[in-house]
């Protein structure tokens, strides 16, 4: 009953983190830009939280660099379950325009399981926003409405990918060069 008590509050009011894995900036921006009033993330119930014991979502920009990889496992580690991962922008996808840098070890897939990958360089805030709200219907059926209505009143193709449709892009890629 206890675990029923905390999945229903984080559907309710999910937190946030957000963790700059080594991008340029451009997409933190356009994290920043969902939670502001335009596209407004926060009339969900979603807040930013610094840190990440207390974050539901982490929000990760930019490729894992060599440096910092350990952090990003050790900050994944101190969130709490269920916790969800949201690789934001193309550079925490496959390392591009950065990648093969001496620095960097690859994507954000390279440190940590990621839930949801948001393509875009930089990624567009209301496809950000979206990708929060899809991964929160799983845990929270008015979420689930809201995507519904979005899914029914907009062409959402390309702008979110779950993993199993990023390995799909992936494998497509490797076949065709
Ligand atoms: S995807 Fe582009 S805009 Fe976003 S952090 Fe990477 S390089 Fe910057």
């Amino acid at each position: 009953m206890f675990s029923g008590l905390v999945k229903w509050a984080r559907g309710k009011s999910p937190w946030v983190c957000h963790l700059n894995c080594g991008s340029c900036n451009g997409c933190d921006i356009e994290i920043v830009a969902a939670l502001m009033p335009r596209f407004d993330l926060e009339r969900f119930g979603v807040l930013l939280e610094g840190s990440p014991r207390h974050a539901d979502v982490l929000l990760a920009t930019g490729p894992v660099t060599r440096q910092i990889k350990d952090r990003v496992v050790r900050v994944y580690e101190q969130m709490a379950e269920p916790k969800f991962v949201v690789c934001v922008g193309t550079c925490g996808i496959s390392g591009s325009p950065f990648y093969p840098g001496y620095n960097l070890l690859g994507g954000v897939d390279a440190a940590i399981p990621v839930d949801m990958y948001v393509p875009g360089c930089p990624a567009r805030p209301d496809a950000i926003a979206y990708g929060v709200l899809k991964l929160l219907a799983t845990l929270d059926p008015k979420a689930q409405e809201l995507v519904d209505e979005i899914e029914a009143t907009r062409d959402t193709t390309g702008l979110i990918y779950t993993p199993e449709e990023m390995q799909q892009q992936r494998e497509d890629f490797e076949e065709t060069g």
